[in-house]
């Protein structure tokens, strides 16, 4: 069975002292076994937090990710810096970042390969926009860009990624897509993966969904089978909300 993963994407919130007192109360929680859990802040937290996380089980990632090692590309972090400060994960091709900073799905895909390449996990970010989903083209858009991020990769690079179905229109507005709706496009991914990558590998793949999941919906979303856990962004930022989604996730896959 594929263990739940609950990543908490914090944005551009969070100083580094906000994002310590948060890893602490993390680290102090009963977090249940049977998961994995990431927690997500800005680049300037990550060594602290690194710092307060070593040794537990909590795993960290960056929002994003150069895809050279070094070189002159001023502002941009590579996954050689991302290792040095303690991330093993990495969420690629935010909705926000394809929608503020112009990136494409062949961007997306070489930090893809970059992240593999340094055992960094890509949490690979995909969904349709609200004007595509009401013209019926969610399976269309959502399989384009599926394709176009994990094009060249082997199944051993696919059997390392976890992929995020995050409907755009569902991000930071405080609508949700239905659980029947969600299970639908996560399904839908598990067969394109199985098609490209063998079933094996599509069984092992965590799919999760975002679009404001909260302790109040995260049951129902992620009890669906191909819903493996949730990519969790407003409310994550406040560790009780965050805790009570990871106990939700799991009790509703026990
Ligand atoms: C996100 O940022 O990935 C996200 C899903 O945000 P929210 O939970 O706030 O909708």
């Amino acid at each position: 069975m594929r263990e739940p993963v609950i990543a908490g994407n914090w944005k551009m919130y969070k100083t580094i002292g906000q994002a310590v007192q948060f890893a602490e109360k993390l680290k102090a929680a009963a977090i249940p076994g049977g998961c994995r859990v990431v927690i997500c802040p800005p680049f300037t937290a990550l060594p602290a937090v690194s710092g307060v996380l070593r040794g537990t089980p909590i795993g960290l990632g960056a929002q994003n990710m150069h895809h050279r090692e070094e070189g002159a590309f001023t502002g941009e972090v590579s996954p050689l810096m991302l290792k040095d400060a303690g991330c093993r994960y990495v969420i690629l091709g935010h909705s926000e970042r394809r929608q503020y900073f112009g990136e494409t799905d062949r961007d997306v895909n070489l930090k893809v390969a970059a992240a593999l390449d340094h055992q960094i996990t890509p949490i690979v970010c995909v969904g349709e926009l609200l004007e595509e989903r009401e013209a019926g083209r969610t399976g269309e858009v959502v399989a384009r860009q599926v394709l176009g991020c994990l094009n060249g990769l082997n199944a051993g690079q696919a059997e390392r990624l976890i992929i995020a179905y995050e409907p755009v229109w569902a991000i930071g507005t405080g609508r949700t897509a239905s659980a029947g709706d969600a299970q639908q496009v996560n399904r839908l991914i598990r067969d394109l993966l199985a098609e490209n990558f063998g079933r094996e590998v599509a069984q092992q793949v965590p799919i999760l969904y975002g679009g404001s999941v909260k302790p109040g919906n995260a049951g129902e979303l992620t009890a669906q089978p191909d819903i493996d856990g949730a990519l969790v962004g407003g409310a994550s930022l406040d560790p009780d909300s965050f805790i009570a989604i990871i106990r939700s996730a799991v009790s509703c896959k026990q």
